[in-house]
């Protein structure tokens, strides 16, 4: 017989396709919007059921209403803040709503304890199912709790990271490799005694240890790694909603959460071997990672240049070769790079643009913006497709663009960011840095290339400079 329910389980099938389809969609560019819509239509459908389901299930009035009025309100936060939201915040808002998931899941699990464990009646109802239920119920809840913890301070650490109201330097506690083994052998004790005697202080004392956890594990970890730890925090985030499906009973939930965490893990892991970085080291908070000596290093004297000075060299070059980075985001100077890219070009100069996986502050950030600018695909390599050809090229034009071009990275094994592959602008025969001041990037590394011999910085702001470059230009405009 068709009911409520049934057609609820039917839009719930429906909904999982649709997410499945979204995430095959947002792998590609070219079907990336075709993967948005069919993860919005999934979404649509999972809330619709949801809400039906809430009538089937005869619940009060009183809290189909305080759903409707959650979800206006949470619509509404959402829409402005996707909005509002500039491109280069985006790492730090996706941050800031994988610890509402996480938040979510802990207050689900308390929620079934205060229900189940600490209910009489709901334990008996529970039990009536199946013998033995009681005892998974509580695994489910202190698992739960547990994940979603770790994901919302651990979330909260990389939005504040991510948003520069933290440093991003990692954390360094004597014995953090044994804090974190520490908190997780606790873990395993705690859920083991609380499936056995599910007593409310177990459960306050996991939560406390998971919050502290999330802190810790992701404090710990370098601003270089912090690509990684997002798309790891997404993970988590997944495997906290798939705990959640569990013990509401809901498979949707138990799908989305399995495909969120999965697909999350496997880009991770694949973010690492871009970057050379061990996977287990980043996920376990940085282990094996100590703390190196303060740099201290004299370099010696860095050299300047004219935005005058950087048009002539550009007019007598026959390769140029465009890096940017997160501050040419910040600037946004795209247009004005893309208008150089068009003059220099149409004086015969051979432009490209090199981009680094993780330039800027998410992955695909540069590609995103040149393409905004309408500078041509076709010009716009990937580090891989370009890092052999800085040897036989006049000019590299690092524009807003610092730990992704940081030799250290290559050469000096002591460096925080050591044996991540970086763009090789230094083989050029000149090498000018668009920057406002020395200062470090999100790494915190000092990068030796502002002192190489064949380097010129140009200071100021990214656009005001790339203006200046293209104003110079045009006074010699070719005929
Ligand atoms: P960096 O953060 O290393 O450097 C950016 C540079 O831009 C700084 O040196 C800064 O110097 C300069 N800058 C900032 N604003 C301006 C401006 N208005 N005009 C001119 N220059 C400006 O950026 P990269 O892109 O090279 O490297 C990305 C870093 O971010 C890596 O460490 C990466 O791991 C990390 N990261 C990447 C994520 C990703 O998914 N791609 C996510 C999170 C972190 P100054 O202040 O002197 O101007």
């Amino acid at each position: 017989m068709f009911t409520l329910n049934t057609a609820a389980t039917a839009a719930y099938v429906v909904a999982a396709l649709l997410f499945i389809l979204a995430l095959a969609g947002l792998s590609r560019h070219e079907t990336s919007r075709a993967g948005n819509t069919f993860g919005i239509g999934g979404m649509v459908v999972a809330l619709v059921a949801t809400i039906a389901l809430a009538f089937d299930r005869h619940i009060e009035a009183l809290g189909v209403g305080l759903l409707v009025v959650a979800m206006i309100v949470g619509a509404a936060i959402g829409l402005w803040r996707a909005k509002v939201v500039e491109m280069t915040g985006m790492p730090e808002l996706i941050a800031l709503l994988h610890s509402f998931v996480g938040l979510a899941a802990v207050l689900v699990g308390w929620n079934g304890y205060l229900h189940v464990e600490r209910d009489a009646a709901g334990a008996e109802a529970l039990q009536l199912g199946r013998e033995g239920m009681l005892g998974i119920h509580s695994a489910e809840v202190v698992i739960g709790v547990f994940i979603g913890a770790v994901t919302f301070t651990g979330s909260i650490v990389a939005n504040l990271k991510l948003s520069a109201r933290i440093k991003s330097a990692p954390m360094m506690l004597p014995g953090k490799n044994f804090l974190n083994v520490g908190a997780l052998v606790l873990f395993v004790v705690f859920t083991v005694w609380f499936v056995i005697d599910p007593q409310l202080w177990i459960l306050a004392v996991v939560t406390v240890l998971a919050l502290l956890l999330g802190w810790h594990l992701v404090a710990s970890i370098g601003g270089g790694d912090m690509p990684v730890v997002v798309s790891m925090l997404n993970s988590y985030s997944g495997w906290a909603a798939a705990a959640s499906g569990f013990l509401l009973g809901n498979d949707l939930l138990i799908i989305t959460g399995a495909l969120v965490g999965s697909s999350g893990a496997y880009l991770s892991y694949i973010m690492c071997k871009a970057m050379n970085r061990s996977f287990i080291s980043v996920i376990a908070g940085g282990f094996g990672i100590e703390a190196g000596p303060a740099d201290d290093k004299d370099y010696g004297e860095h050299r300047e240049i004219t935005a005058e000075g950087a048009a002539e060299l550009l007019e007598s070059a026959n390769s140029v070769i465009i890096t940017p980075g997160y501050g040419m985001a910040v600037a946004q100077a795209q247009y004005g790079v893309a208008e150089l890219t068009r003059k220099l070009r149409a004086r015969g100069v051979e432009v490209r643009f090199g981009i680094h996986p993780v330039a800027g502050r998410l992955p695909g950030h540069m590609n995103v913006l040149l393409a905004e600018a309408k500078v041509p695909y076709d010009i716009v390599l990937e580090m891989d497709e370009i890092n052999d050809d800085f040897d036989g090229t006049d000019v590299v034009l690092v524009i807003g663009a610092n730990d992704t071009v940081n030799p250290a990275a290559a050469e000096d094994p002591g460096s925080p960011i050591a044996g991540m592959p970086v763009l090789t602008v230094w083989n050029a025969a000149h090498v000018i840095v668009f920057k406002r001041s020395m200062a470090s990037g999100y790494a915190g590394v000092q990068n030796p290339l502002f002192f190489r011999e064949n380097t010129q910085m140009l200071f100021g702001d990214a656009k005001d400079r790339v203006d200046a470059i293209n104003a110079a230009l045009s006074v010699h405009e070719p005929v």
